[in-house]
């Protein structure tokens, strides 16, 4: 069993690096993948602590893409390093523009006349100021007593065309898999179900996502029952595509799901990693 989607408190998981393959020895993975947001810097820690237990740690991160749809795209980008290649220097340019996107949402918050502070938000991400995001601002505007939860704070502020959206710099997925080839790594469709497509549709994505050099979906998800994933696997098989798979565990900001065993029910089986590696490129 394997696990190659998981988050630590490089980005907006509960756990340190070390954690992961910890846990993923504990739960009997011969491998685990650390996928956090837009970010490559948890990988030396991790590595070391998985090198220690005897467990294949899988360099990865998960990029958030521009998608019309609903639900927004996410890529998993596996085997880069943070060595100032293509894709890790515009991470780096992904994470500068968010820090500014984050600034002025704060601005604009307190233009819509809401007691909030930029510094309410951080402390709301435990200090870590690179790791703020939109639920870290919904947390804020809860606490403050300005929306009733972390749902009313985007369905009323922060969601997308909502008074207080203020867009980030996001990559076009065929650029993702792009950079992810240029830097000797390979790109995968994290959790298809979120872009919200009819099965015809997400074909049809998923047929486009592979002629731009996507090499593999992520079927064997967490969150998704046997039927969802099953017909993953039959969409990655008809596509040419490896079907991939991952807890998304997060810690206690997604407290349904464990490293390796997700909702109790996954099994990533291990063949898939050799698949994947396959589809590096030369
Ligand atoms: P950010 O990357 O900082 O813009 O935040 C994006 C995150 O905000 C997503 O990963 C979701 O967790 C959350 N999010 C975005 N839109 C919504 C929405 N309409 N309702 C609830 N959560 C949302
Ligand atoms: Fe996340
Ligand atoms: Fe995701
Ligand atoms: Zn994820």
């Amino acid at each position: 069993m394997i696990d190659l989607h998981t988050h630590s408190t490089v980005s907006d998981g509960s756990d340190p690096p070390h954690r992961i393959p910890e846990l993923a020895a504990e739960a009997g993975c011969s491998a685990v993948a650390l996928t956090d947001h837009d970010s490559l810097a948890g990988l030396p820690e991790a590595r070391r602590r998985a090198a220690e237990l005897g467990l294949t740690l899988v360099p990865g991160c998960e990029v958030s893409c521009r998608w019309a749809g609903t639900g927004g795209m996410h890529v998993l980008v596996y085997f880069v390093e943070d060595d100032g290649g293509p894709l890790p220097s515009e991470l780096a340019r992904l994470r500068a523009d968010r820090l500014a996107r984050n600034l002025r949402l704060a601005e604009r918050l307190g233009e819509l006349g809401l007691p909030l502070t930029y510094a309410d938000v951080v402390a709301e991400a435990g200090g870590e100021e690179a790791g703020v995001g939109r639920p870290h601002f919904a947390a804020a505007l809860v606490a403050a007593g300005a929306a009733d939860s972390i749902q009313d704070a985007f369905d009323r502020y922060l969601g997308d065309g909502r008074p207080g959206y203020v867009p980030k710099a996001r990559l076009e997925p065929g650029d993702v898999a792009r950079l992810a080839t240029a830097s000797g790594g390979v790109a995968v469709l994290a959790h298809p179900f979120s872009l919200g497509l009819t099965g015809r549709e997400l074909a049809e994505a998923v047929s486009e996502l592979a002629d731009s050099g996507f090499s593999g979906i992520e079927a064997y998800y967490g969150r998704y029952s046997p039927d969802q994933r099953r017909q993953l696997v039959d969409l990655a098989a008809r596509e040419g595509l490896v079907a991939t798979g991952g807890s998304d565990y997060h810690g206690t900001v997604k407290p349904d799901l464990a490293v390796g065993t997700g909702r109790g029910d996954l099994s990533v089986p291990d063949r898939v990693l050799p698949q994947l590696e396959g589809r590096r490129p030369a």
